[in-house]
């Protein structure tokens, strides 16, 4: 055995960085491990996150943000539209700069950070309890001891699957997308768009999330189960042949998008997940950033606490449900719904959305009501949803 500390975070994701920072903070050692030798590349993601969910956690820097959202535009079939004016909205992250901006406040904090470590499995000691990793250092098959172990390694979490959690993803519960960063082009300043309908994305959306300076992600997700015979990649080409006169493809990246699922693997025994490695994602629109910042810091605390105090690992499911459980499961609700959605039913809320906030300023939207306003507007809606205002 190579040299054992408190706790271990495999992944140096938003999650796996936070959970690092706080549990060296929390008076433990702590060994962070990423297996890319560069932190934050490749990374797959549209890197769009609400004032909120960043600023609860973390304070914005402008060297990782590259630009500030005012205002998000709907589009759906046949033209319709429907604008929020929201100034205070969120960013869109630079993740290259921001996730290893996270890795370096954690070995500000005490934790080692180690890069090209790639952890393979988990050990188990005499008692069936977790008592560290077997990883490959750069080439170097080494067992690294530890008394907690956090799996912060994304939505193909390895360290899940080994110890018997994360069960594999039935295909409706699973977007398929892909992405581009695209560059040369004209956009709203400060806007992020939207794009949904059955032709242009089923059972998904488009995205163009401008970074400044001529640059956006422009991506989609979809559902595969309801497109057979075509690939995410031919409707984002289509798209963006149509929306853009000229452009240039700078990066290209494809991934899968889990949602939530009723029973979250959060932890087992002395193994703690989180992140996408604990499927705490927002199953509506895909976002992921700030849970996983979120569910990174707790987990961070919890196993600082279980090093030093003995407590269980319950302890973090607990205080991560109490803040996201209901929000998770509406909008994991929410999903089911938009999935059953004509495109003209998706006309008749881009018109209702449009009504409520036109081109008025907001400073803030709760999700929960504005939901529900559109599902009693609107019949089939209320048959759909009847569960989701019980949880109301
Ligand atoms: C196309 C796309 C667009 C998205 N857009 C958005 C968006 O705009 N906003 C938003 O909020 N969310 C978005 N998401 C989701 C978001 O990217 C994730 O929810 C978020 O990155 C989760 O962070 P994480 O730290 O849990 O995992 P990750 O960011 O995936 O980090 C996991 C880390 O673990 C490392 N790792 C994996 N296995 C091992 C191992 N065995 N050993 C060591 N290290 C390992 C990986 O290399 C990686 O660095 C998007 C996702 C996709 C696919």
């Amino acid at each position: 055995m190579n040299k054992a500390y408190d706790v271990i975070v495999v992944g140096a994701g938003p999650a796996g960085s936070l959970a690092a920072k706080h549990a060296a903070l929390g008076g433990v050692s702590t060994l962070l491990i990423e297996k890319h030798p560069v932190i934050g590349c490749p990374v797959c993601c549209a890197e769009a996150i609400s004032t909120t969910g960043l600023t609860n956690i973390v304070e914005p820097d402008p060297r990782w943000i590259c630009s500030e959202i005012e205002r998000v535009r709907l589009h759906g079939p046949g033209n319709s539209k429907a604008g929020i004016y929201h100034p205070k909205a969120g960013f869109v992250l630079e993740r290259k700069i921001f996730d290893r901006a996270m890795a370096e406040q954690a070995a500000i904090a005490g934790a080692d950070v180690k890069v090209g470590v790639d952890a393979l499995d988990i050990i188990r000691g005499n008692n069936g309890d977790i008592s560290g990793v077997v990883a490959d250092d750069n080439g170097r098959s080494v067992e690294i001891g530890a008394r907690v172990v956090i799996a912060a390694d994304g939505v193909e979490s390895q360290i899940a699957c080994r110890a018997g959690l994360n069960p594999v993803l039935k295909p409706k519960d699973i977007h398929s997308s892909y992405q581009y960063l695209i560059g040369g082009i004209e956009l709203e300043p400060r806007t992020l768009e939207f794009y949904f309908g059955n032709e242009t994305a089923p059972g998904g959306y488009i995205w163009v999330f401008g970074k400044g300076g001529g640059l956006a992600n422009v991506g989609l997700a979809i559902m595969p189960t309801k497109s057979p015979h075509k690939k995410a990649v031919e409707y984002l080409d289509e798209f963006i042949a149509r929306r853009f006169s000229r452009y240039k493809i700078i990066e290209r990246m494809t991934g899968g998008v889990p949602t939530y699922m009723e029973a979250l693997p959060l932890y087992k025994d002395n193994l703690l997940l989180c992140g996408d490695a604990a499927r705490v994602i927002d199953s509506l629109t895909g976002a992921g950033i700030a849970n996983a910042l979120l569910s990174g810091k707790l987990a961070g605390q919890t196993a600082a606490r279980m090093v030093r105090e003995g407590i269980s690992g319950e302890f973090y499911r607990k205080e991560f449900l109490k803040i996201k459980g209901r929000e998770l499961k509406f909008y994991y609700l929410c999903r089911q719904i938009y999935l059953k959605l004509s495109d003209d039913d998706v006309v008749n809320i881009l018109r209702f959305v449009d009504d409520i906030f036109g081109e008025k300023e907001i400073t803030g939207i709760n999700p929960f009501e504005v939901i529900t306003k559109i599902i009693m507007s609107h019949p089939k809606l209320l048959t759909l949803g009847r569960h989701l205002l019980t949880m109301n």
